[in-house]
């Protein structure tokens, strides 16, 4: 289940919004370098695991190339930091 909501940075204490997460097929990506997000579209594989249901997996950032990982927090837009955390949930979605 993913959610939408207001985020602080914990270091500049700025306020955002961000979607984190995912749902029941697929998976919320995030961009290391720009935190561009990707939802990718995920299948339960013979052993177990969701994995991509695109043969060429989950890719890179559309925008720059970067390394996308589902494990990381938002990243504050003004200092570039990822020790964020989460104030409030607005909206679930699955
Ligand atoms: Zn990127
Ligand atoms: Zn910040």
């Amino acid at each position: 289940m993913g959610t939408t909501g207001k985020w602080r940075c914990l270091d500049c204490g700025n306020e955002f919004k961000a979607s984190v997460g995912g749902g029941f097929h697929f998976i919320l990506y995030r961009c290391v370098q720009c935190d561009r997000t990707k939802s990718v579209d995920v299948e339960r594989s013979s052993s177990g695991e969701w994995i991509p249901t695109d043969q060429s997996g989950v890719g890179v950032c559309q925008r720059c190339g970067g390394q996308l990982r589902d494990d990381i927090n938002p990243m504050c837009r003004k200092c570039k930091s990822r020790n964020t955390e989460q104030l409030e949930i607005e909206v679930y979605y699955d």
